[in-house]
């Protein structure tokens, strides 16, 4: 007899969740809406505690489509990540950092935890960037990966608290960059958030 454990290659596993985490292209905004919310709603908890450090400030979610440059972002003044915290949640697939949170401060207010959600961005993009400043020191930094198992991570000037996410639309998917389109998602996910959320396109 023979037991062990079973592995996982990522050059494969990356196609199926870029072609069938969802049959459902555009629950990759929701996802990311929701990890956008999970984030501000982190904030919040770790400041009533005394553990977040700087002020909370305007807590709200901006997703800008930029339909010339062919992106859709989402930005959040949430906890933001530190290069380490890319490194362990988002470069793991499947490690998620809202079932680490809940289960250490008991916080019902957190939407994700399978830790896979970030990657259904990839369903409707040639290419994924992170810019993120933590709450915590240290300087900002950036993460970007083009659908291949290989990523970039480095620190950057980005100065404002929290997450930014471009989403560099693809082919395909291109009904994404309607604003109607977007707006219409966001309409029927997003009602009920506890964290404002506001659309715009770029340049307006
Ligand atoms: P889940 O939300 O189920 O944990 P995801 O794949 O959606 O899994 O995200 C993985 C992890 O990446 C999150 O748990 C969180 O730690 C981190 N993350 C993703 N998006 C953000 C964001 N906007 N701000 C801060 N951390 C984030
Ligand atoms: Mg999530």
């Amino acid at each position: 007899m023979q037991k062990g454990q079973i592995r996982v290659q990522t050059e494969n596993i990356f196609p199926i969740i870029k072609k069938f985490l969802y049959s459902d292209h555009e629950i990759f905004l929701r996802e990311l809406v929701s990890n956008a919310v999970d984030a501000s709603q982190k904030l919040k908890t770790l400041s009533s505690i005394g553990e977040a450090k700087g002020e909370l400030g305007e807590l709200r979610i901006d997703v800008v489509l930029d339909a010339k440059e062919k992106t859709l972002s989402i930005i959040d003044r949430g906890v933001g990540m530190t290069g380490e915290e890319v490194d362990k949640y988002i470069n793991q697939v499947a490690f998620s950092g809202a079932e680490e949170f809940m289960q250490k401060y008991k916080d019902a207010n957190i939407i994700g935890h399978f830790g896979l959600g970030f990657y259904s961005a990839f369903m409707v993009s040639d290419k994924v960037e992170i810019f993120s400043k933590s709450h915590k020191e240290g300087s900002g930094v950036y993460w970007s990966c083009d659908g291949s198992p290989e990523f970039e991570l480095y620190e950057v000037d980005y100065n404002q608290r929290g997450t930014k996410i471009v989403l560099h639309i693809n082919e395909e998917s291109k009904e994404f960059l309607e604003a109607g389109r977007i707006r219409g998602i966001l309409e029927r996910f997003c009602k009920f958030l506890p964290i404002p959320i506001y659309f715009s396109e770029a340049g307006e």
